[in-house]
C-alpha cells in the first residue's frame, strides 16, 4: 500500500475513534455498524494541481480497507441489510456498508473487480441526469478550467477579483477562493460561472460528465450482479435543502421512477446531494421517507446505533477521505505549517505522517501561518480534551 493511501486509512480509522468511540472494535460489540462513503477508486497517479483528489483513493487503498474491516469482525452487508441490522440491535454482529456516490466510470473498472473477490456488496448511488451524459459537475468543471487557464476575472459580489493562474500554487489559491465563493451561491450561479470558465479555457463544460460518469449500459451490466445496489442520488445532483419543497420531491421521485424504469427493478435507497447540513436537513428526510426510501444517507459524522432504526433516512456515514478535523492527532505531534503562498516544501511535505487541508469558507482565501498553526493546535488540544 502506497504511503498516500497508508495516510488516508490511518485518516479513515482514526475518524471511527474521533466519533466517540474507544478503539476499533470496541464501540461494535452492540451490533452496531459504519457506512462507508467513497466516490472515485482510481489507480491514476495525483496530478499537481487536483483540488478534488480527495474524492479520490485507490484500488490498493480499498482492497485494504476491505481486509481490515473483514479482520476487524466486521460483516459486509447491503443497505436493504440495514433495518434488520439496527433493529437485532447487540444481539447483532458489527458491520460496515460501501457506499460510493455520483456513478462514476472507475466504479465499475477498479471498485467492482475488488468487492467482487471479496464477495463484498455495495451500493452506487447515481444522478440520474449524469447517467444521461447531462450531469453538471461543476466543482471538476472549475478545476479543469483553472488547470487550463492562465489568470481569470471574476465579478465576485460586485467586487472584480483577478486571479493570476500560472503556478501551482496560484492554480490552488485562485480555486480555493472560487470554489468556496461558489458554495455559497444559489448552485445555478455555481454552475452559470464554472460553465463560462470552462468556455474561457476552451472545452466543453459537459464532457467532464461524459468522460467520468457511466451512461446507462454501463450501469445496467453492472446492476446484473447480485452484490451491487443502485441507488438515488436525486435527478440534477442540487442541494435540496436549498430548493423549495415541490422541487425536492421531483428530484427524488423523477430519479427514483426513472432508475425503476432503465433497470426494471424497486429503488428504495438514496444518498442526498453534498449531503451536509446545510443541503439536507428534517424536510429532506421527511420527504424521502414519505416517498418511499427504505434508507437515505447523508455526509454527516457518525456510526450506525440501535436508534438509527428511527431515523433510516437521515443515516450518517464516514468519509473514506478527510480534512484537519478527521484525523486523530496522537501525541507527540510535530505541526509543520506551510507559508500562504507556497505550502511546505516538498521535502518536508514528503517526510510528514499526515498532510491535511482547512476549508476556507469565507472571502479570503486562505490564513496566515500564524493562524493556520492556531486552528491546527486548537483542533489538537481539542481533540486531547475530549474523551476518547
Ligand atoms: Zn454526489
Amino acid at each position: 500500500m502506497g504511503r498516500h493511501a497508508t495516510k488516508i486509512l490511518k485518516a479513515a480509522l482514526s475518524a471511527l475513534h474521533y466519533s466517540g468511540a474507544d478503539g476499533l472494535i470496541a464501540p461494535f460489540t452492540s451490533g452496531s455498524g459504519v457506512i462507508f462513503m467513497l466516490h472515485r477508486v482510481t489507480p491514476e497517479p495525483t496530478k499537481d494541481f487536483e483540488p478534488n483528489r480527495i474524492l479520490k483513493v485507490t484500488p490498493d487503498f480499498l482492497d485494504s480497507v476491505l481486509k481490515q474491516v473483514k479482520s476487524a469482525g466486521f460483516d459486509i452487508v447491503g443497505l436493504d441489510d440495514v433495518p434488520n441490522r439496527l433493529n437485532a440491535g447487540s444481539q447483532g454482529k458489527p458491520f460496515a456498508v460501501f457506499t460510493l456516490d455520483d456513478g462514476y466510470r472507475d466504479n465499475a473498472e477498479f471498485a467492482y473487480p475488488i468487492f467482487k473477490r471479496h464477495d463484498a456488496p455495495f451500493t452506487i448511488y447515481i444522478p440520474t441526469d449524469y447517467a444521461d451524459g447531462n450531469g453538471d459537475l461543476w466543482w471538476l468543471t472549475l478545476e479543469e478550467a483553472v488547470r487550463g487557464l492562465t489568470e481569470v476575472t471574476v465579478d465576485m459580489d460586485g467586487a472584480r477579483r483577478h486571479f493570476p493562474l500560472k503556478t501551482t500554487s496560484e492554480k490552488n489559491a485562485g480555486f480555493d477562493a472560487l470554489y468556496w465563493w461558489l458554495r455559497g451561491k444559489p448552485e445555478s450561479v455555481a454552475r452559470a460561472i464554472t460553465h463560462r470558465l470552462a468556455r474561457e479555457a476552451n472545452f466543453d463544460a459537459s464532457k467532464v460528465c461524459r468522460e467520468l460518469i457511466m451512461d446507462w449500459d454501463e450501469i445496467r451490466a453492472l446492476a446484473a450482479d447480485p452484490l451491487v445496489t443502485i441507488a438515488s442520488h436525486s435527478k440534477s445532483h442540487y442541494a435540496l435543502a436549498k430548493l423549495p419543497e415541490y422541487k425536492v420531491r421531483a428530484e427524488i421521485a423523477d430519479s427514483v421512477a426513472r432508475l425503476e424504469k432503465e433497470l426494471g427493478r424497486p429503488c428504495r435507497h438514496f444518498s442526498f446531494p453534498y449531503g451536509a447540513e446545510s443541503s439536507a436537513g428534517e424536510r429532506e428526510f421527511a420527504i424521502a421517507a414519505e416517498l418511499g426510501m427504505k434508507t437515505a444517507v447523508t455526509t454527516r459524522k457518525g456510526l450506525l446505533h440501535a436508534s438509527h432504526k428511527d431515523r433510516l433516512t437521515a443515516l450518517p456515514r464516514l468519509s473514506l477521505n478527510g480534512d484537519y478535523q478527521d484525523p486523530r492527532y496522537e501525541a507527540p505531534v510535530f505541526l509543520l505549517v506551510g507559508n500562504e503562498s507556497q505550502g511546505l516544501p516538498q521535502d518536508y511535505e514528503k517526510d510528514c505522517d499526515l498532510l491535511v487541508k482547512m476549508p476556507m469558507m469565507g472571502k479570503a482565501d486562505s490564513l496566515n501561518a500564524a493562524m493556520a498553526c492556531a486552528v491546527m493546535a486548537y483542533e489538537v488540544l481539542n481533540q486531547r480534551r475530549r474523551p476518547s
